[in-house]
């Protein structure tokens, strides 16, 4: 498929982006571009023909991380960084992990936090032009007959599941996104609100309006004695999308679990919460058979499709392991 001639404009600042982006109408799109890895992929697959393409990356100060008062993250901080700073690291192991594990060394170079939260679906149905505009909400839905990679919960309707991997570690950290140059000014959106389950026509899948652009992402300080722990459960070894993905911060006071986060990626439209895992830990001494029964606990309620039970053991299976990997520190 060809691509459409399109206009490219460097920003300078926030405002200048943002007010170019407010200009956007279904008829001209105008975009905003950071790292590009998924937007190209998006044009070369024929769902976004922009008319201008706002470069972000020119803008100065929104690659900044600072440490200081739990964690800030420009927009165009880079999954690498993520991975790699010493500081994120020591304190939020989970997410550099998250970060670590995504895509391949150059593609986590080039894709930056803000365009990992807003990346599109990898959804065949969604991605594959012979579907567009004839139904590929329909198609990334229960009927769907190759449905391998979709939805285990909350798929009666549409059973594309939401990409980003460190949002999932995100979420069980309690982080937020810094939203600017909207209406209202700029404000604030915790993760565990901003996802919106996957729809074709839709230009985000979260709660972000035309003419916003992310600025940063925030996460609030860790309380102490928290321990944290990301897995991913790949189909091979090397680079791939999850079969599912599990990110657990817990508070201990010896082992007994003051406080637990269990969030889990690619089993449902949006990060999933195993909030009745959580309640099951709080409160008690961590053992093997209570790690066993909150990750059954986190299973339960699911309602795989034809061709996708084969991921309920595995989830089930992977929340353990993050569970007593977390408590292990
Ligand atoms: C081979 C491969 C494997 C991958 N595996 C994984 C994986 O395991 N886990 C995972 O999470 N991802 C994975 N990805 C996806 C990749 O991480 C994302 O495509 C990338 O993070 C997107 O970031 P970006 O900076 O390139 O965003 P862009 O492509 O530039 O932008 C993406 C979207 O966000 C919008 N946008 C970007 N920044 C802002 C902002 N600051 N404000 C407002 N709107 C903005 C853009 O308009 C666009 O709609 C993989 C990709 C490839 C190619």
């Amino acid at each position: 498929m060809a691509m459409n001639s399109f206009e490219w404009v460097d920003a300078t600042t926030v405002e200048q982006a943002a007010g170019m982006l407010a200009e956007s109408t279904e008829q001209r799109p105008v975009i905003a571009k950071a790292g590009g890895i998924d937007l190209l992929d998006l044009m070369k697959e024929g769902i976004l023909a922009p008319m201008r393409l706002v470069n972000l990356k020119t803008i100065r100060g929104l690659d900044e991380i600072d440490t200081e008062n739990g964690l800030s993250l420009g927009a165009l901080v880079t999954l690498d960084r993520i991975d790699s700073d010493p500081q994120v690291r020591a304190r939020y192991l989970a997410l550099s992990d998250a970060a670590g594990h995504a895509a391949t060394p150059q593609v986590r170079n080039a894709a930056t936090i803000g365009g990992n939260l807003l990346q599109r679906p990898r959804c065949w149905y969604f991605r594959h032009d012979h579907f567009h505009g004839e139904g590929a909400d329909e198609m990334g839905s229960r009927g769907a007959d190759e449905n391998q990679h979709h939805a285990i919960f909350d798929n009666d309707k549409n059973a594309m599941v939401q990409a980003s991997t460190p949002a999932t570690a995100l979420v069980a950290y309690d982080a937020s996104a810094e939203l600017a140059g909207g209406a209202n000014g700029s404000r604030v959106v915790k993760l565990s609100d901003f996802f919106l389950p996957p729809e074709m026509q839709r230009a985000h899948d979260a709660r972000i309006e035309t003419g916003e652009v992310m600025t940063r992402v925030i996460v609030p300080p860790l309380n102490a004695g928290a321990k944290a722990a990301y897995r991913k459960q790949t189909e091979r070894d090397s680079y791939d999308w999850p079969i599912c993905d599990v990110a657990v911060v817990l508070t201990m006071e010896g082992q007994t679990v003051q406080n637990a986060s269990i969030v889990m990626g690619w089993v449902a439209p949006t990060p999933r919460r195993a909030a009745e895992s959580e309640r099951l830990l709080i409160g008690n001494r961590l053992t093997d058979d209570l790690a066993r029964q909150a990750a059954r606990a986190a299973v339960a309620g699911a309602t795989p499709l034809a061709k996708n039970s084969y991921k309920v053991p595995v989830l089930e299976t992977v929340v353990r392991r993050t569970i007593l990997a977390a408590a292990a520190g």
